[in-house]
């Protein structure tokens, strides 16, 4: 039993003074007011509730910095992406992610949701173990030290009636009756829970959806949604109805669902994923990065969608950024300040997301949760002088001092126990090139 003490913590209700939180057996057992005594574990800064990554493409990770010569659009960023899908390995990809996970970690990351399409062999042969890279991903979550919810994506055709092609062939199981069998193999364990994707309506065909969505019944199911207009051009000329719309006809939608990205939405759409209390996840640097335009944030939180946040390609793993970045779109786009509070941008950062990834538990200091603590640091360059109650709106990963998980130490000083996480990166990512050459 340890007792983490610190001179401000987020609570449910808002920022608290003199916090002691006791940790066993990786739950919060009690939260109480009082100065520290002399065995407590001191925390610097403000103390937060753990961060939930809740839209992560692991491998995403070894296109930061590679991408912007040569202009184009999210279509030609994405054939980039499957150049680098089609020549990573096991090895190359347990060594990625590794390192994606921990700069998450750093990052105050506590879980991940991890939409894993990248299946199998090059030529679309399954591996002796057909999930040896779903495999290589709870290793990589393991060794980082993060909770992991293994979007286990169906990904069955290459565009709406077009079959797969190149690395897309890595991707597809045959049929939505081919995945689930591969999907019912992989075990959960204490720091991996199984959910299920589907890709999106371009990749998977209005009848499997319901294949799908029922394997998924009781576990968290995602889908990326009209991140891009062509999408729902394609939905509107092929089936008549928009992709949200599709969805909800195909029993898709609900508490249990979560929509990425929701950028190109009709007020129906809106009115549908609030209405049916969808979560809707909004990844703002990689909205930014592929110029997929903004998502109304702000109507789908009025609509009563629950939303959350990821960082999804990773151009950027700063959630703190991501949450804030939810409110600066909305600035951006109603020239008005003011749609989130920062209590909402804390809510969408941690207990949104938790809730996404199937933990209703999770992102709150509180008895009973898991003993996910993040201490931020005030004393920075970047946050000195801010108010505590503010720093959602200021801090970034670097002022992240100590990352605690399931009550163990993760990140202390601003380091992971892993060691030097920019050297893993290094080499990982220049593995995973040299393959692709
Ligand atoms: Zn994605």
């Amino acid at each position: 039993m340890t007792t983490y003490w610190a001179a401000h913590a987020w609570l449910p209700d808002g920022l608290a003074e003199n916090v002691r939180m006791t940790v066993s057996d990786g739950r919060i057992s009690a939260v109480t007011v009082g100065p520290p005594e002399p065995d407590d574990h001191r925390l610097p800064g403000v103390v937060l509730p753990g961060f939930a990554n809740t839209h992560s493409h692991a491998f995403h990770r070894a296109l930061r910095g590679r991408t912007h010569d040569g202009g184009g659009t999210f279509w030609a960023w994405r054939e980039r992406m499957y150049a680098l899908a089609a020549t990573l390995t096991p090895d190359t990809y347990l060594d990625l992610a590794r390192a994606t996970y921990a700069e998450m970690v750093l990052a105050g990351v506590t879980a991940v949701g991890e939409f894993h399409y990248l299946h199998h062999g090059p030529d679309g042969t399954p591996y002796d173990d057909p999930n040896v890279m779903a495999e290589a991903l709870r290793t990589a979550a393991r060794d980082a030290g993060l909770r992991i919810t293994l979007l286990d994506t169906a990904y069955l055709t290459g565009g709406i009636d077009a079959p797969l092609e190149g690395a897309q062939r890595r991707f597809g199981d045959h049929d939505a009756d081919a995945w689930a069998h591969r999907v019912a193999a992989i075990r959960p364990d204490d720091t991996l829970t199984v959910g299920a994707a589907i890709h999106s309506v371009r990749a998977v065909p209005l009848d499997a959806i319901p294949v799908i969505t029922a394997h998924a019944t009781g576990r968290p199911l995602h889908v990326h949604l009209s991140e891009q207009r062509l999408e729902n051009e394609q939905s509107l000329a092929t089936f008549g109805v928009t992709p949200t719309r599709l969805l909800e006809d195909a029993g898709a939608l609900g508490p249990d669902t979560t929509a990425i990205h929701a950028v190109h939405l009709t007020p129906e759409d809106v009115a549908i994923l609030g209405s049916t209390r969808t979560g809707v996840c909004l990844c703002p640097s990689t909205e930014q990065d592929l110029g997929d335009g903004i998502a109304p944030g702000g109507l789908l939180h009025a609509a009563g969608a629950r939303l959350s946040v990821g960082s999804d390609q990773h151009v950027r793993t700063d959630l703190l950024a991501e949450a804030r970045s939810v409110e600066l779109h909305e600035r951006l786009a109603s020239e008005e300040r003011g749609s989130f509070a920062p209590a909402e941008l804390m809510e969408l950062l941690t207990s949104g997301g938790h809730a996404s990834l199937g933990d209703p538990t999770g992102g709150r200091l509180v008895e009973g949760a898991p003993a996910d603590l993040v201490a931020v640091r005030t004393d920075t360059p970047r946050t000195a002088g801010a108010d505590p109650a503010q720093l959602v709106l200021v801090a970034g990963s670097a002022d992240v001092d100590t990352v605690v998980i399931g009550g163990v130490v993760r990140v202390e000083g601003g380091r992971h126990v892993l060691g030097d996480v920019g050297a893993m990166l290094g080499s990982a990512v220049r593995a995973a090139w040299e393959e692709a050459r």
